[in-house]
């Protein structure tokens, strides 16, 4: 079956056809700066990348040339020989625990949840509404990043506020990369058997670690919105909330603006006024860039705390896994942060650390607990819950 995995944004549409149940990628591609004068997007086929300017002045533009995009490249001869589509969708609320077939009830609920996510739910809808208008027959299916994290308990989803909020409003800690942590899980599951309890660090530009037990997330850094937990490329992760007032009142910029600063200008980014790009910081770091040092310092520390956390919570970790684009691709950091938990008997076998590519251990073979790089794959995972649900 061919399954089309799709990520829309608010100016950005990124999908991956993948074959099933061989798990096999015929084509990917990214349309960007969707609006604007200057649109284009790039597909992946074969091996090649070709970028390609055109005028999308819409999703569904973006969709359309999508379609004949897969006639042309001969992935497909025609529409319906894709047999479903799925969507990721960034909050599902406490609404959705899995992914679900799409109807008018999930688009209306989608839509209800708006308020938690203002930025990423309709650009999602609007994903879903173009490709239902060019392919108004084929199956489609939403995929939500916060999905995983619903098994949390209580204690761990509640925050520490007036009880009415949480009930009334909605407020309390969602998690997000919920996809990307279930793919850690059912990886691990392979690899390690059962009833595992796996620290699962995705640190990528945005950032999570979640502690999952039997399968499950029992705990995440990311909260309410992406903004909490762990340092990341431009987000401030945790940070004392009284400090806003003052914030205000001396910069005198409007709360949105200070949002936007703690979102867009914080983090990896306002630490060293250089890059939020870890490999700019790295190249710092090792030009020693005293901003650099700190910023690589703080986020090792940041992060081996949550493992540290998460080690307790989980009453001893079997494993640690890094994963997305600073967890797959720094040493360093991987370095790092692992040297900081060396107290505790965890080590790092240096050699395979340094390798490049890796997929698989790359702790000493005395650590206490091991430690594992898995590159994620949130497509693959979207495409599969397609193809159990449309094939249910
Ligand atoms: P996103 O959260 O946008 O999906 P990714 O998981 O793709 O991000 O991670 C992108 C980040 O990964 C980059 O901003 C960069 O900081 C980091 N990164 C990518 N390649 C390397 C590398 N070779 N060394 C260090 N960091 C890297």
């Amino acid at each position: 079956m061919k399954i089309l995995s799709v990520n829309a944004g608010s100016s950005s549409l990124k999908f991956t056809m993948i074959e099933l149940p061989e798990e096999k990628v015929m084509i990917s591609g990214t349309f960007e700066k969707i609006g604007l004068d200057d649109s284009f997007y790039t597909i992946k086929y074969n091996g090649n990348k070709d970028k390609k300017e055109a005028k999308l002045e819409s999703h569904t533009d973006a969709v359309k040339i999508l379609l004949e995009e897969l006639i042309n490249y001969k992935v497909i001869k025609s529409y319906d020989e894709i047999d479903g589509v799925g969507h990721r969708i960034v909050h599902g609320g406490d609404k959705y625990t899995e992914s679900v077939i799409i109807d008018e009830s999930v688009l209306k609920t989608v839509e209800e949840l708006t308020p938690l996510a203002p930025l990423h739910n309709p650009a999602n809808l609007v994903g879903i509404r173009s490709f239902m208008e060019v392919l108004p027959d084929t199956k489609m299916v939403a995929v939500f990043d916060t999905a995983f994290h619903q098994t949390m308990p209580k204690e761990e989803y509640l925050y520490a506020l007036p009880y009415d909020w949480y009930k009334n409003y909605g407020v309390r800690r969602y998690g997000f990369h919920g996809t990307s942590h279930r793919y850690i899980a059912t990886k691990m599951n392979e690899l390690l058997g059962e009833d595992r309890k796996i620290i699962s660090c995705h640190i990528g530009n945005g950032a999570s670690i979640c502690a999952i037990k039997d399968g499950k997330s029992i705990a995440t850094s990311m909260g309410f919105t992406p903004i909490a937990g762990v340092i990341m490329g431009t987000r401030c992760g945790d940070i004392d909330v009284g400090l806003l007032p003052y914030v205000m009142s001396q910069t005198k910029e409007k709360f949105d603006e200070v949002m936007n600063d703690l979102n867009k200008k914080s983090g990896v980014l306002g630490l060293t006024g250089v890059s939020s790009d870890m490999r700019d910081v790295e190249e710092g770091y090792n030009n020693k860039d005293e901003r650099c040092i700190t910023a690589l310092n703080m986020y090792a520390n940041k992060v081996a705390e949550y493992i540290s956390m998460y080690n307790t919570k989980l009453e001893g970790a079997d494993a640690i896994v890094f994963t997305a684009g600073v967890g797959e691709n720094s040493d360093l950091m991987r370095s790092l942060i692992i040297k900081r938990l060396s107290f505790m008997g965890i080590k790092l076998d240096e050699e395979k650390n340094s390798q490049r590519g890796i997929d698989g251990e790359i702790s000493s073979d005395d650590s206490t607990i091991k430690v594992y790089v898995i590159p994620t794959d949130e497509e693959l995972m979207i495409a599969k819950d397609t193809y159990n649900l449309i094939n249910e």
